[in-house]
């Protein structure tokens, strides 16, 4: 898959000024050690002087240098133990002076050997799948904000017995240890239920806290996100485009309001394609939807539906908590 030349120099950039940024902790560091301890601070002047010492034994050229030199070194070594251990000594890690990596595999470089490291790769994944998700309004939408008041507590029959409220304290549960376990790879969730209930502020709060987590994430409504594919393929090959590729491929995929796409078999067929693909890699989907289990059955093929509710489902039940909000307020 070939991304835009902009998302490669993006990436680098956020790799490099992850570099500065480690490299400015270890400097607070030396600056907080030689503040502290002095003799630490010693061996650590020690320690810079080596360099100097070295490069005047090579153009001194006198004597026997190489014996000289593997004495510089050992002293450097004994210099950076001692350095460890004083460390040690006043409770620090030995390891609080050494090089910080973001990517130990890379050294924050974004190559391992001639080929791109899986942190670059990654950081290019996010990337395409915030520009894909430009319109996501994750704002001031989180976990911390879903009230739970605005929901019912009378049992219902319909919910045997169960009130709205219980039904959504399960729901809210099940979506905020989904997100603080969030790993891939992982199974995706279906909800559904009518509007104003909630579905779209559970799976963005998912996200927000996905994406914290440093995963690639996409989340789109559904027509949106099929509009997207069906302009970029606009006059393109057999090959996958770059929205189609990173819908299969980010980390997380949020699908809001299926259903609401134009009926086309189009649509249903990269859908299919979308939701086929990543659950047969177990790259999770979030899907919500209006539907009811029958009117999803009815519109989508039963290769799609199936899929779909193969899934861990999730039903939303009650009032439209929008006007209970309304009301409330
Ligand atoms: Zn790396």
């Amino acid at each position: 898959m070939n991304y835009p030349k902009s998302y490669i120099s993006e990436a680098q950039q956020i790799i490099d000024e992850r570099k500065n940024k480690n490299s400015a902790i270890l400097d607070r560091r030396y600056e907080e050690i030689k503040s502290k301890l002095p003799l630490a601070k010693k061996y650590i002047e020690a320690l810079a002087e080596t360099i100097g010492r070295l490069a005047q034994l090579i153009i001194s050229q006198d004597g026997d240098i190489k014996e000289k030199i593997k004495l510089l070194e050992q002293e450097n070594l004994a210099t950076q133990k001692a350095l460890s251990e004083e460390l040690v000594k006043n409770g620090y890690p030995e390891d609080y002076l050494d090089t910080i990596y973001t990517c130990k595999k890379c050294e924050d470089t974004g190559r391992v050997e001639s080929t791109r490291c899986e942190c670059f790769n990654s950081v290019i994944k996010q990337i395409a799948g915030r520009k894909l998700s430009e319109q996501m309004p994750i704002g001031l939408i989180s976990f911390d904000t879903f009230d739970m008041k605005y929901y019912s507590d009378t049992p219902r029959t319909e919910l045997k017995g169960k009130s709205a409220k219980f039904i959504m304290q399960q729901n809210f549960d099940y979506c905020k240890n989904y997100a603080d376990d969030f790993h891939l790879p992982c199974d995706g969730i279906f909800m559904i239920g009518g509007t104003g209930l909630g579905k779209t502020h559970l799976s963005l709060s998912i996200a927000k806290v996905v994406i914290e987590k440093g995963f690639s994430v996409v989340y789109g409504s559904v027509p949106d996100l099929l509009r997207k594919i069906k302009e970029e393929s606009f006059g393109q090959g057999d090959d996958d485009g770059e929205v189609l590729q990173t819908l299969k491929e980010c980390d997380l995929l949020v699908l809001d309001d299926l259903g609401a796409e134009h009926e086309s078999k189009y649509n249903i067929s990269n859908l299919y394609e979308i939701i086929n693909s990543r659950i047969n890699n177990r790259k999770p989907i979030i899907v919500s939807t209006n539907f009811s289990v029958a009117e999803i059955r009815e519109r989508y093929s039963d290769r799609i539906a199936s899929r779909l509710l193969s899934m861990k489902c999730m039903v939303f039940s009650g009032d439209d908590i929008r006007m209970a909000i309304k009301q409330i307020k």
